[in-house]
């Protein structure tokens, strides 16, 4: 049975999700890493990251890429191919217009595209969609009955995570 902890950045009101599950309770997941929390420190003596997957790679979703990286070392990242590429640059992450411009540019990303799929802890399967509107390489996650999101709604975006028994 799969478990999601939702983590809301304060100030922009982004999320970060842990998911985690009873097969490998040593195990994790995110989605996102909009915000680091002291919480991640505490994980980090009982669990190891295995992943992030990132919807998108606009600052608030991306702030605390380099201290959860450092923290969990053998963590990869999984993204869209222009996702990699906002990462490197400051200014299509948008983080050239906050205080501190972010630059991540390491090898351990692996891409996804349309229907890729990725292992989780040994057994569940965690598909990718491609949702690009709110940003050009933004991606949804579909995984059990969850879906992880950023969607565009005309005018606005909505982000977060729904269990699709409710949805559908
Ligand atoms: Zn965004």
């Amino acid at each position: 049975m799969l478990s999601v902890k939702q983590f809301v950045n304060s100030t922009f009101n982004s999320n970060t999700y842990l998911i985690k599950s009873e097969i490998n309770p040593r195990s994790g997941w995110l989605v996102d890493v909009g915000i680091f929390s002291d919480w991640f420190e505490g994980l980090h003596s009982h669990c190891e990251i295995e992943g992030i997957f990132l919807t998108h790679a606009h600052y608030d979703h991306i702030y605390a890429i380099h201290e959860v990286i450092s923290l969990f070392p053998k963590c990869k990242i999984y993204c869209s191919e222009f996702t990699r590429t906002s990462l490197i640059d400051p200014k299509l992450n948008l983080s050239f217009y906050h205080e501190e411009p972010l630059s991540y540019s390491f090898d351990d990303i692996e891409l996804l595209k349309e229907g890729d799929r990725i292992e989780l802890f040994n057994r569940i399967e965690l598909m990718t969609i491609e949702t690009p509107g709110h940003n050009k390489g933004s991606l949804s996650f579909l995984l059990e009955q969850y879906i992880f999101y950023r969607r565009f709604l005309g005018s606005r975006t909505q982000s977060g995570y729904k269990i699709k028994k409710r949805q559908y």
